[in-house]
C-alpha cells in the first residue's frame, strides 16, 4: 500500500468525517435528555464539527483555485495537483511539478521546502 494520498482528496475526507462526528456528537446529546445543559453542549459540539467542516469545504475551494490540472501519465485520466509534488486521484501515481525532482523517490517534504 502506497503511504501518501492525493491532497484534495485527503481534506474532503477530513471535511466529510467531520459531518459524521458532527451528527453522532448530536446523536450522543439525545442520550442526555434528562439533563438538559449536557444535551445542549453535546448539540452546540455536534453543530460546531458540522460548522467546522463547511469551513474546511470552504478551504478546498480555496485550494482549488491553486490546483493544476494535469493529466496523469499513468492512468490517463485528468486529476489536481496541489504543491510541487502530489499523487494522482484515480491511482495514487507520484506526480511532479518540478522537473528536478523528475525520477526521485516520491517525498512529500519537497511541499514544505522553499514554501
Ligand atoms: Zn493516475
Amino acid at each position: 500500500m502506497k503511504p501518501y494520498k492525493n491532497k484534495i482528496n485527503r481534506i474532503r475526507t477530513f471535511a466529510l468525517s467531520l459531518v459524521f462526528i458532527g451528527i453522532v456528537i448530536m446523536y450522543v446529546g439525545i442520550y442526555f435528555k434528562n439533563q438538559p445543559l449536557v444535551m445542549v453542549i453535546f448539540m452546540l459540539l455536534g453543530v460546531l464539527a458540522v460548522v467546522g467542516s463547511t469551513g474546511v469545504y470552504a478551504w478546498i475551494g480555496l485550494l482549488s483555485m491553486k490546483t493544476v490540472p494535469v493529466e496523469c501519465p499513468n492512468c490517463g485520466k485528468q486529476t489536481k495537483m496541489l504543491g510541487r509534488v502530489d499523487m494522482c486521484m484515480h491511482c495514487n501515481e507520484p506526480l511532479t511539478m518540478d522537473p528536478s525532482l523528475e525520477g526521485k523517490e516520491f517525498n512529500e517534504e519537497y511541499n514544505k521546502k522553499n514554501s
